[in-house]
């Protein structure tokens, strides 16, 4: 008998799995990828998989990227966004859409996560967690190992595949229960789920509000968003200004064909900023004044910025003035 789990990176779906794994069951461990989770990295992957596999279960992790859907439904979320840009009842919908289809072509019998009955307000209140089955096609299918004996009897539990007295009833935003079957299973590196998803971010929210609202999300521009101080320069056009080393090595790497580079000449200290869009002269000199204004100027009053469009071709060289505060307050976004 085999099962899709859900794991996102974070313990309780690990949790999760490991439970049904231990009751019989063959797991199929899948993490779903969407470009706005940045800590569940590779390794942490592997670790995942560690684990997974520490208790005999089927310890390939499959990693299947749903970016291009989840785009998809940013722009008009049917259940509407949490705090900030998280439209986290669509994206478990989604989720479990695609684990459904990944049962079906792996022919298990029922999904798996680590959801928990009201540890978030929004995606784990008790008439959520009933509907997202049914929404996704999987109604009596999904299994949460965690809560199972507060929801209603699953399909598994109803067959006999898992019994019902061995699974649990955590429920709310305690944490003690998962620490001490982590324990028990031998798991200590782990992270809480979701803490790491950038849309829950205020700032990030912002950022990813204004390109939506100028019609500019596409997965190009959403990696932008990662990297560095925004400004809004116009329709269509944008200025984004590294904040370390790191980032302006981001940024040359995220510029595309089209895409301006603005530098200090190399007696200044300062950031690599990146212009996407249409830029007029008068947007390349305000470029300039603001990538200056982030500039180590020394009791300078006005430095050489140069920028060049990526791809082939020269560079210019502008002497150019830092912007004033309150007009760089009015362009930027975050
Ligand atoms: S926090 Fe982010 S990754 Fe998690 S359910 Fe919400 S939108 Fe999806």
């Amino acid at each position: 008998m085999k099962a899709v789990a859900l794991i996102s990176g974070g313990l309780d779906s690990i949790l999760a799995a490991c439970l049904v794994g231990n009751l019989g069951i063959d797991i199929l461990p899948v993490n779903f990828k969407i470009p706005f989770c940045h800590n569940i990295k590779e390794e942490k992957l592997a670790l995942t998989a560690q684990n997974l596999t520490k208790e005999n279960l089927k310890k390939d992790l499959l990693i299947i990227d749903i970016s291009k859907d989840f785009l998809g439904l940013l722009e008009n979320p049917c259940h509407g966004f949490g705090s900030n840009m998280n439209p986290c009842i669509d994206c478990k919908i989604l989720m479990l859409k695609e684990a459904k289809k990944l049962m079906e072509e792996k022919e298990a019998r029922f999904v798996v996560t680590g959801e928990v009955l009201g540890q978030r307000p929004m995606s784990q209140h008790r008439q959520i967690l009933l509907s997202m089955p049914k929404k996704s096609g999987l109604e009596g299918l999904v299994l949460r190992p965690l809560s199972a004996k507060l929801l209603p009897e699953t399909i598994p539990e109803a067959n006999g595949w898992v019994k019902r007295e061995r699974l649990l009833s955590f429920g709310g935003r305690g944490r003690n229960g998962q620490l001490r079957l982590a324990a028990s299973f031998g798991i200590k590196d782990f992270s809480w789920p979701a803490g790491g998803c950038l849309l829950t971010d205020p700032g990030f929210s912002r950022k990813l509000r204004d390109l939506i609202g100028h019609s500019e999300l596409n997965m190009d521009n959403v990696m932008l968003l990662k990297a560095g101080r925004h400004f809004r320069l116009g329709d269509k056009i944008k200025l984004v200004v590294g904040r370390n080393e790191k980032e302006n090595a981001e940024l040359e790497r995220l510029a595309k064909q089209g895409d301006y580079l603005f530098y200090p000449n190399e007696l200044t200290a300062g950031p690599t900023s990146l212009g996407r869009g249409e830029f007029s002269k008068e947007l390349l000199e305000l470029s300039g004044r603001i990538t200056c204004r982030y500039c180590d100027l020394n009791g300078a009053q006005a430095t050489e910025i140069i920028y060049k469009k990526h791809g082939p071709g020269g560079s210019v060289s502008m002497r150019v003035s830092p912007i004033e505060e309150a007009q760089l307050g009015a362009l930027r976004l975050a």
